[in-house]
């Protein structure tokens, strides 16, 4: 692929990725509250001014404002423009993995890398409310395995690789039900909420690599977790009341996974 062109669909990725991140803000504060997601203004949760389309340019209105409500001056916290960052950057890691790196401008790695954009979004939604609420609700979970399997489906029925769907469905089983599993030994320590989850993020991992690439997202998942679990007890002495929200980490495991997994898997395997 041209390098010019790979810029620019790399660039667009970002400017679109900036735009849902902040639309991911909203979606994980209303989702919460039963509010609907697909009308009304933002409006700034201390004083209710509605949020002007200039005040809601992603990290540059944020920059502009120097954190703080136009209106009431209230700090807005710097999670927002992360958000919008992050998000960016997902994008961008989307279509270098499936169209430009792997220099497929065909329809199959255009459906696969909005796919696994459309993932990564709803895998932000997901860690704001978890960190925020601790639950993983079944409104966000349910939708994004079913429109997961159904872009997915797409790519590998355009592409003429069902085999991938196999590998996709064989993710699920392992990394699900071994939570399931988990879950039912030990009910304390995963809710069904990470379970129902873990079906999805197996999907994503075995459509890529097949189990190898599951069995690193679930690897690294439970070392972020142990260690930073670990981390928070000590520093804020907490008891069996410091409940962690275990999604968060389920997510960033798989995403590192998806971007390192494979030369990870190669040099493990390499020393043997
Ligand atoms: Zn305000």
């Amino acid at each position: 692929m041209d390098n010019l062109v790979g810029t620019f669909i790399l660039a667009a990725a970002f400017v679109v990725g900036l735009i849902f991140g902040s639309f991911a803000t909203v979606a994980s504060y209303r989702i919460p509250r039963r509010e609907t997601i697909v009308s009304g203004r933002s409006k700034c949760p201390a004083c209710a001014h509605q949020i002007g389309a200039l005040e809601n340019i992603p990290v540059i209105s944020w920059v502009a404002l120097r954190g703080k409500c136009r209106h009431c001056k209230v700090p807005i916290g710097a999670r927002y423009p992360l958000t919008e960052l992050a998000t960016g950057a997902l994008f961008v890691f989307a279509a270098f993995k499936f169209v430009v790196s792997a220099n497929d401008a065909s329809v199959s790695g255009w459906v696969t890398a909005a796919t696994y954009a459309a993932f990564f979004w709803t895998l932000v939604v997901l860690t704001i409310i978890d960190l925020g609420h601790k639950l993983l609700p079944n409104r966000v979970v349910y939708p994004l395995f079913v429109a997961g399997w159904v872009g997915l489906a797409a790519a590998a029925v355009i592409d003429g690789d069902l085999g991938r769907l196999l590998d996709a469905a064989i993710g699920a089983a392992i990394f699900g039900g071994f939570f399931f599993i988990v879950a039912f030994i030990y009910p304390q320590g995963m809710g069904l909420g990470d379970v129902k989850l873990g079906f999805v993020l197996g999907t994503f991992l075995g459509f890529i690599e097949g189990p190898g690439l599951v069995l690193v997202g679930m690897f690294l998942s439970f070392l972020l977790g142990g260690v930073i679990s670990i981390g928070v007890l000590v520093t804020r002495g907490g008891g069996r009341k410091t409940e962690i929200p275990f999604g968060p980490f389920l997510a960033l495991g798989t995403v590192l996974a998806l971007m390192l997994g494979q030369p990870l898997l190669d040099a493990y395997l390499g020393t043997f």
